[in-house]
């Protein structure tokens, strides 16, 4: 099971409170998009769930396991990053394997690991090619490929199309969705696009200052936005 619970999580960076006490429930195979405005500690969020930073108080858990103190390799959790983290000078094959490499899984198995993420992505006329080969697109799905080989429980995307254009954006987007249908994995994704969340996620949480505005289902931040600030970042009327 790949439920997450946050408790009260916060986190600082020396004297400056950035996190100031997060409770989130995420059910097992849910997409859940966190929002908000540049600054406001979505970032931050994602990496303390990952474990790439410590939890200054409060409890993460996964499933029924207290992450607090595990390493991230530790959490059955891929993060996916923007198509720039691709290593250039392997090709797109090795790219993807590379993950599995480190964590000395065999040949076959990582072979076969590979090429169902190639599958999946549709990515196996393009195993040969370089990065520099590639258009965004490519390389952004060979991001998720690297993510999708080690059979996470749970995806963490931080912005992962914001350096492509409009049209490649709407494509990947339904790429995603279909991904997330296909993998049924746990999803956080952090966009400061509201129209991505809206399309995308089963719950949204907006967060503001490094608080907690609200969670809910696209049509209930749209309907009944907690505040102002909620109402004006969805873009309702009220
Ligand atoms: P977002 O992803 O929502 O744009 P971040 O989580 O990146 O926001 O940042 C939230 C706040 O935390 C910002 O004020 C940022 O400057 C600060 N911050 C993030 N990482 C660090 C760090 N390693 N050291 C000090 N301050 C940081
Ligand atoms: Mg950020």
């Amino acid at each position: 099971m790949a439920s997450i619970q946050l408790n009260k999580i916060k986190k600082s960076f020396g004297p400056v409170e950035v996190l100031k006490g997060i409770d989130i429930d995420i059910k097992d195979g849910e997409f859940v998009a966190f929002v908000g405005p540049s600054g406001c500690g979505k970032s931050t969020l994602l990496r303390t769930i990952a474990g790439l930073e410590t939890i200054t108080d409060g409890e993460l858990y996964i499933g029924d396991k207290l992450m607090n103190d595990l390493s991230p390799k530790d959490r059955g959790i891929a993060m996916v990053f923007q198509s720039y983290a691709l290593y250039p000078h392997m090709n797109v094959y090795k790219n993807m394997a590379f993950g599995l490499s480190v964590s000395k899984e065999d040949k076959s198995t990582t072979n076969d690991r590979v090429m169902e993420a190639a599958r999946i992505l549709q990515l196996e006329d393009y195993l040969d090619r370089y990065p520099r080969q590639l258009s965004g697109g490519q390389r952004q799905r060979v991001a998720i490929g690297r993510a999708i080989v080690r059979n996470p429980q749970v995806f963490l995307f931080d912005e992962p199309l914001s350096n492509l254009d409009a049209a490649l954006r709407a494509d990947m987007r339904v790429e995603l969705a279909r991904l997330h249908g296909d993998l049924k994995a746990t999803m956080i994704y952090v966009t400061h696009d509201q129209v991505e969340a809206m399309t995308l996620a089963d719950k949204i949480v907006v967060l503001y200052n490094g608080t907690l505005q609200q969670v809910g289902t696209p049509l209930e931040l749209y309907h009944q936005p907690a505040n102002l600030f909620v109402a004006g970042f969805i873009g309702s009327p009220k």
